[in-house]
This record gives C-alpha cells, sequence and structure tokens, in this order.
C-alpha cells in the first residue's frame, strides 16, 4: 500500500505535454493540485498528439487481434473521449468532429480476409452500441451496425483489382490539429499549472523512502523540484526514464516515428473516411470537405526501431516532403477514385508526424506480429512515481482522469 498523502495541496510534476499530460494536468489543477508541465517541445501538443488522424478507437482497426482483447481495451477511452475532452477545453467538440464514419476497404493483401473482418467488425459494433456509455461517442451508437458496400457502389469508389470488399462501420475521427489548440488555451487558462517548455527531463532523484517519498526531476538546467508526485507522460521518452529510475522495460517494445500529409482544399470535396484494412496500407481522413489527412504506411515510416534508445530520424527538407507526399497521393490515388484529383485541388499541403510507441514488435504484413495488439496500455505505478503508456490518442482523456484520480 502507498503511503496516504496528508499535503493539503500537492505538488505534482507532469512530464510530457501531449493529449495524455496536458489531460492529467488539467485534471489534477482542477482538483485543487499545483501542477509543474513539462516537455522537452517548445510547445504545447507538438508531436504525435497534433499531427495523428484523430480516429477514435472503438476497435475496428485491430482485425487482426479477434480475441477482441484489444477492442475491450480500447472501448471506454474511445466512449469517453468526446465528453472527457469536452469538459478539459470548456467547449462542444462538434467542429472537430469528422462529417461521416469510416469506410473500411479490405485489400487483396490484408492479413484478414474480407469475411473474417466482416465478423470482427459486426462483434466490435455489437460490443460498442451495447455498452453502457454508447451515448457517449462522437455520434450516438445505440442502433449502429456495419454494413457491407454493395459491389457496383465499392466500384465506384476503389480500385476493384486491389480492393475486395467494403464495410461502412460507425467509427469516427476528430482533428487533432483542432483539439491541440484548444488543449494549449486551456492550460493557459490555467492558474495551477506552470509550464515549463523546451526542457528535458533526463533522470529523476529520490530520497531514502525512494518512490513513497518526495521526488525531482533532473533537467540539462538542474534538479527541480521536489515533488509530491511525478507523472511520466513521456511517450516516446517514457521507457527511457523507467530506465532510469530502475524500473525494467517491457519484454517487446518497438518506436515507429509515422508522417502524413495534412491537405487543405481549395473547393470540398467528397472523398470518404477510408481504412484499407489490414495491414501496411494507408487512410484517408475527410474532416470537413476541405481538410484532410493522407497516410500510406510504407512512404510515411521515416524510422523504426525496438529500442532500447529512439532510433534517428533523417531530416525532411521542403523538397523531400514535396516529394513524400506526391507519393502517399499517388499510392491512394491508385486505390480510392478522387485522390489523383487532389493536387489540382490543394490550397495549403503539410508533412507532419510523430512516435508511435507499442508493446509489440514485427511488421504489419505479418499476421502474427504483436503491432496487431494494443490491449498492454495504461498505468503502472510505483508510490508516488506513476508511468503512462498512453497506447492511443482517444484513450488519452480517460487514461488522465484515471491518472490524476490515483494522485488525488
Ligand atoms: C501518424 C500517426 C497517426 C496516428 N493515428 C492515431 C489515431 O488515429 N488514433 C489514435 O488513437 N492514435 C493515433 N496515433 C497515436 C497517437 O498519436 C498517440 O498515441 C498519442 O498522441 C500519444 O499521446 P502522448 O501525449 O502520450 O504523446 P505525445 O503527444 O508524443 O507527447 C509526449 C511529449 O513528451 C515530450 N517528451 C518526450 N521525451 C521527453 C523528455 N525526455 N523530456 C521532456 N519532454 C519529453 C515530447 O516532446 C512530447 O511533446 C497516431 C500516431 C501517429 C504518429
Amino acid at each position: 500500500m502507498p503511503p496516504a498523502y496528508n499535503h493539503v495541496v500537492k505538488h505534482v510534476a507532469v512530464l510530457g505535454a501531449g493529449i495524455m499530460g496536458v489531460s492529467t494536468a488539467l485534471f489534477l489543477a482542477r482538483g485543487g493540485a499545483r501542477v509543474t508541465l513539462v516537455d522537452a517541445a517548445p510547445a504545447i501538443c507538438a508531436g504525435a498528439s497534433r499531427w495523428n488522424e484523430g480516429k477514435i478507437h472503438l476497435g475496428h482497426l485491430y482485425a487482426a487481434d479477434p480475441s477482441l482483447r484489444t477492442a475491450h481495451r480500447l472501448l471506454p477511452g474511445g466512449l469517453a473521449f468526446r465528453p472527457l475532452i469536452e469538459s478539459l477545453i470548456v467547449q462542444r467538440l462538434t467542429p472537430a468532429i469528422a462529417t461521416a464514419g469510416d469506410l473500411f476497404l479490405v485489400h487483396r493483401r490484408s492479413v484478414v480476409d474480407a469475411d473474417a473482418a466482416h465478423r470482427y467488425y459486426e462483434a466490435v459494433t455489437r460490443l460498442a452500441a451495447t455498452h453502457p456509455a454508447a451515448t457517449h461517442y462522437l455520434e450516438p451508437l445505440r442502433d449502429a451496425r456495419v454494413e457491407r458496400v454493395e459491389a457496383g457502389a465499392l466500384d465506384a469508389l476503389a480500385n476493384r483489382d486491389e480492393i475486395v470488399a467494403g464495410f461502412r462501420v460507425p467509427e469516427r475521427s476528430v482533428s487533432t490539429r483542432w483539439v491541440a489548440d484548444r488543449l494549449a488555451a486551456a492550460v493557459a487558462a490555467e492558474p495551477g499549472i506552470d509550464v515549463r517548455l523546451s526542457t528535458r527531463v533526463t533522470g529523476l532523484t529520490m530520497g531514502p523512502a525512494g518512490f513513497d517519498g518526495p521526488l525531482t526531476i533532473v533537467t540539462p538546467d538542474g534538479a527541480d523540484g521536489p515533488f509530491d508526485a511525478v507523472v511520466n507522460a513521456l511517450w516516446e521518452g517514457r521507457v527511457a526514464l523507467d530506465a532510469a529510475v530502475g524500473l525494467a522495460p517491457p519484454p517487446a517494445w518497438s518506436y515507429r516515428y509515422r508522417v502524413a500529409v495534412f491537405l487543405d482544399t481549395t473547393t470540398p470535396v467528397t472523398i470518404p473516411n477510408v481504412v484499407i484494412a489490414t495491414g501496411p496500407f494507408g487512410d484517408v481522413k475527410n474532416y470537413d470537405g476541405r481538410s484532410l489527412y493522407l497516410s500510406w504506411y510504407d512512404t510515411g515510416l521515416l524510422a523504426h526501431g525496438t529500442g532500447p534508445s529512439l532510433p534517428p530520424v533523417p531530416p525532411l527538407d521542403g523538397a523531400a516532403a514535396a516529394r513524400l507526399a506526391d507519393d502517399v497521393i499517388a499510392h491512394l490515388g491508385g486505390l480510392l477514385h478522387g485522390v489523383a484529383d487532389l493536387p489540382s485541388l490543394t490550397a495549403a499541403r503539410h508533412v507532419a508526424g510523430g512516435w508511435v510507441v507499442a508493446a509489440g514488435h514485427g511488421a504489419l504484413d505479418d499476421p502474427a506480429s504483436t503491432l496487431h495488439r494494443r490491449d498492454r496500455i495504461g498505468l503502472t505505478r510505483h508510490g508516488r512515481y506513476l508511468s503512462v503508456d498512453t497506447g492511443k490518442y482517444s484513450v488519452a482523456p480517460w487514461l488522465a482522469r484515471a491518472v490524476a484520480d490515483a494522485i488525488l
């Protein structure tokens, strides 16, 4: 049993100002704690939490985990995302929600065949629709169903030499850039949070009571603390800090640096929200007709490694980013009608991304790869040191609530 805290106001260091750290800091500060929020980047939500596709997972993506363990793990966080984020940013999420649900298109080289994928999508949709929190999702799920796209409609959408089946599922996405701006504004408006940007955390020191006593963080500028509790929400830096305080890493671990194309159009386009399933393929998000996310897995995978340290990310100058964006659009354009027209309709485009950290190994074209699972995520606690593996953007506010409750 960790000792009870008997301070009136707790002073907590939250390390990492992505969606995980920011949500934790806001819950803690509003619960009466004093928070020091530290990040190596010069801005809040500058990495993966700003530059991702914003799928608010119900579990459909993990068809290669038919045990449904991943779906069970991700579902409560996905259902809680909207109410929790709305409470954090103190406004409705509606403007950020993609105007339509996802279409899962099964590639001929999918690691899960179309019939098995169909059964899996139906099982996940049933789980979501019958969950007590089903009404909290981005769209009401009570009557949600999976619809198989008829052959004629599929011909009109996709290259049928490559795409063997299509299913409409109720899963939706949000614009993570929109959310990141509102989270940064919420932090700026919160007097209980002291923000230290451009500050890299390199270690942690503790007194004779170890993790059960006060903790001090170490940065290149010196020591900062003592704190009543420290939350490690460093994502790509998390395992390294855990190791620095003597905690063993999990048995399998991998880092991937992935980028995608964030594109604004001059006129509204009707390209659907698509996931090419299941394997190293791509996605299209069309949030509001004019603001899109486009990814092609192999093109956007700039670095990968299995630890203990992060693999180097090659620099991406303007010309390399332009070539990468063209390549993503060419791959997706070969599969989805309408995508090849995007270059002539582009007002602005930006290539950006972040780290994907997963407690798994292998390659996405291997059905046995443990990257097809995301059930081993969440909070590990040692006294006053709490280390949290976010796992997915969509579960971050829900995990943050649990981290803050554990401290308060
Ligand atoms: C291309 C892409 C698409 C994705 N799509 C989805 C999706 O559709 N849905 C979904 O749910 N998830 C998705 N993800 C995963 C999702 O982005 C992450 O799970 C989530 O953003 C992690 O949030 P976080 O706050 O833990 O990490 P981050 O946002 O990365 O924040 C961690 C912060 O820690 C800081 N940091 C790291 N080390 C140190 C250190 N030593 N000292 C100080 N600061 C440090 C970093 O600067 C960073 O700001 C995607 C990821 C990528 C890259």
